[in-house]
């Protein structure tokens, strides 16, 4: 562990940029949207970045690297040739809260197994990720801790921990943070015994900030799971307006639907990804008119169970919802998983 004052900041990213573009959360002004929100964007030359409280970026981190649409490659019709295109861009990701980095972790995981996923891959490897650890929840959705992810443990390479106003503390959890660490000597400091214990102090502070960790009694897959039948499917679905918002602004979703683009004179196109979910009708819609998700309900009971039950099953680890609240704070009639997990549990508590 090493310390980062803030007035050492300027070199720190200047620094960074030797890794690639630097990319952080920034406050934008959108009139069309509902006020101010955050988004990643590369700071310009001589900006620092906020390293603040504040709410999450309107899309996580994890959008970096599996953008909502992307050329995948681009062909010639007549002669069969085609060219992958991977985006390969160094980048360094600066201001990445501990859910975020999280989810990163999780997707690491699910896309590196079986066919891994060329596009994803290419751009994380060549990313760094710098987490900034969070004091207290960031919003009144977020139920991170419930998720067992308030304080970040992976998907990162580097954690700052603001434990006083002047300065943080540095963490590295890869080898690649490691080197940054060595390279960057020269702009920290090292960090002492009394540094350790303020960091340990400020943990402390972070868990009873977070509150505790049960919010439901039994595991949430177990309830998911035994809640197979259960009527909030229904009551819940009956508002829902199959919008996607809760879909398409998650950390760990990672579905999408593939469009082939040909102009005329059509001797040349390219493949391209776009974002898709399993909330949105017609997803589940196969050839001859089939759809094996046409109701809400269902769509509802699969993107839940997906989350806690089946991705753990085909993965392994915890669950893939890292309690960000993305999707309840976005959801226009107020759905989201600590509502249904909460109903799960009283129905199966009135079922005993
Ligand atoms: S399911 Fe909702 S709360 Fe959980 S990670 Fe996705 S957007 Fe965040
Ligand atoms: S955001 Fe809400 S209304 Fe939109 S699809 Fe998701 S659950 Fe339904």
């Amino acid at each position: 562990m090493v310390m980062l004052s803030r007035v050492r900041l300027a070199a720190f990213i200047d620094a960074l940029r030797r890794h690639g573009e630097v990319v952080a959360p920034r406050p934008v002004l959108d009139p069309q949207a509902s006020g101010e929100y955050r988004r990643y964007e590369e700071l310009r030359s001589g900006e620092l970045p906020e390293l603040a409280p504040g709410k999450p970026a309107l899309l996580p981190a994890s959008h970096l690297f599996l953008p909502p649409r992307e050329t995948m490659l681009s062909y010639e019709l007549e002669s069969g040739r085609f060219t992958e295109v991977l985006d390969r861009e160094p980048r360094v990701v600066i201001g990445v809260p501990p859910c975020e980095a999280h989810a990163l972790a999780l997707l690491d995981q699910a896309l590196s197994q079986g066919v891994p996923d060329r596009h994803y891959r290419a751009r994380r490897e060549n990313a760094t990720v710098v987490s900034l650890a969070c004091a207290e929840p960031c919003w009144e959705q977020c139920f991170c801790r419930q998720m067992g992810t308030h304080r970040a443990t992976d998907g990162f390479d580097l954690l700052l921990t603001p434990i006083d106003a002047e300065r943080f503390t540095v963490e590295t959890n890869t080898e690649k943070g490691d080197a940054l660490t060595a390279e960057l000597s020269g702009v920290f400091a090292p960090a002492l015994d009394a540094d350790r214990a303020a960091l340990d102090s400020w943990n402390v502070r972070c868990d009873a900030a977070f509150g505790p960790s049960e919010s439901w009694s039994a595991d949430p897959r177990a309830l998911v799971e035994d809640g197979a039948d259960d009527p909030v499917w229904s009551t819940e679905a009956e508002r829902c307006l199959s919008c996607g918002a809760c879909v398409l602004l998650c950390p760990t979703c990672t579905c999408f639907d593939m469009v082939e683009s040909v102009p005329l004179p059509c001797s040349a196109g390219t493949r391209e990804r776009c974002r898709d979910g399993c909330m949105i009708p017609g997803f589940s819609a196969v050839a001859h008119g089939a759809d094996f998700r046409s109701d809400r309900a269902e769509r509802l009971r699969h993107r839940t169970r997906r989350k806690f039950a089946y991705q753990p099953e085909r993965y392994g680890g915890g669950s893939y919802c890292v309690g960000c609240g993305r999707c309840h704070a976005h959801c226009p009639v107020d759905i989201g998983p600590i509502g249904l997990l909460k109903e799960l549990e009283k129905d199966r508590e009135e079922a005993r």
